[in-house]
């Protein structure tokens, strides 16, 4: 399927992919109130199924409660909207799903408050403009990372780090874009204290000595839906894991790392800062832990099989 075929679930009604536009003026665009969330679909043997749709959906609420966009929709007509966009464009790897402001305002504080929903669901990497621009994360094997030290991102005093809204994302780019330009793929940000927080669209893991997993604490992340399912799986496997603040210095004595996260599944960090992490990258527990990610997501696991939601089986 190409963009020019693709239908966008808006405020219930399925609408070509150009016409699922705003006002350069809308208040979304003009004071990045845009809330949204990142779910991804995948092949399996019972057709395409979306992973932890209800989870990214209640992160959705969640955002949009801290944002103060007075939403319209309930959680099952949210989770609907996901399904009935994967159903409706075959072939989609991800379904975005936004609440915006779409009128064109003077003031930070919308007059019409009418928050409008929008679930598209598309190949990143096909239909997309993103095609011209870096493979995506699954391709390139591992990672060289950017400690970013200058700006400290996660200011839960400014915006909460649990609230996936667009302002959230400029001070990332600002510091991915500087590390791109030094030649690195992508950037680890610091929290307010200078503890190791996450990626700009991943969260961090590393694994210490014991092996024990270890990952920042709830507070200075988004809760990445990747991360929880890490954690669940590396439990289930008799893994202990510790979600705790972690200072820098604790890098460089870890034995592997990697990020985490809807596009890049398990994405093991070769270096940071150009220093190597560990020994071999990829290490092998991040490495069973992708693999046992991908079986799940594939619908192969049946401990985990509640986590997928067929897009072809639900009404
Ligand atoms: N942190 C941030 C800031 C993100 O934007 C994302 C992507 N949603 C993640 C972490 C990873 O979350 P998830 O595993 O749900 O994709």
């Amino acid at each position: 399927m190409s963009d020019p075929d693709r239908r966008i679930w808006l405020d219930g009604e399925l609408v070509p992919w150009g016409e699922a536009t705003v006002h350069i003026l809308s208040h979304s665009m003009a004071r990045g109130s845009l809330v949204f969330d990142y779910m991804s679909v995948h092949d399996t043997e019972r057709g395409q199924a979306l992973f932890r749709v209800d989870d990214h959906v209640d992160r959705f609420l969640t955002s949009c409660e801290l944002v103060g966009l007075p939403l319209r929709y309930d959680r099952p007509t949210l989770i609907s909207a996901c399904v009935e966009a994967a159903r409706n464009n075959p072939g989609a790897r991800v379904v975005k799903l936004n609440a915006f402001l779409p009128s064109v305002e003077v003031d930070v504080v919308p007059v019409d408050d009418h928050v409008a929903v929008a679930a598209a669901a598309y190949d990143p990497w096909q239909d997309v403009s993103a095609r011209k621009a870096t493979p995506p994360p699954r391709a390139a094997k591992t990672v060289r990372l950017w400690l970013e030290k200058e700006t400290r991102q996660r200011r839960p005093d400014i915006m909460h780090p649990h609230a996936k809204v667009a302002a959230n994302y400029a001070s990332p780019m600002v510091a991915k874009w500087r590390a791109r330009q030094r030649g690195y793929d992508e950037v680890l940000l610091v929290d307010e204290q200078g503890m190791l927080a996450e990626g700009p669209t991943t969260n961090f893991f590393l694994v210490d000595g014991e092996g024990t997993l270890r990952t920042p604490a709830e507070q200075s992340v988004l809760l990445g839906v990747t991360r929880r399912s890490i954690i669940e799986l590396a439990q289930a496997q008799g893994r202990k894991v510790v979600e705790e603040r972690i200072a820098p210095d604790a890098l460089w004595v870890a034995s592997e790392a990697f990020l985490t996260g809807t596009s890049a599944g398990v994405w093991p960090i070769a270096s940071i800062d150009d220093r190597p992490i560990g020994g071999e990258c990829p290490g092998p527990v991040g490495a069973a832990l992708g693999s046992r990610f991908r079986e799940v997501t594939a619908g192969e696991v049946p401990e985990f099989a509640h986590w997928l939601t067929y897009v072809a089986e639900v009404g």
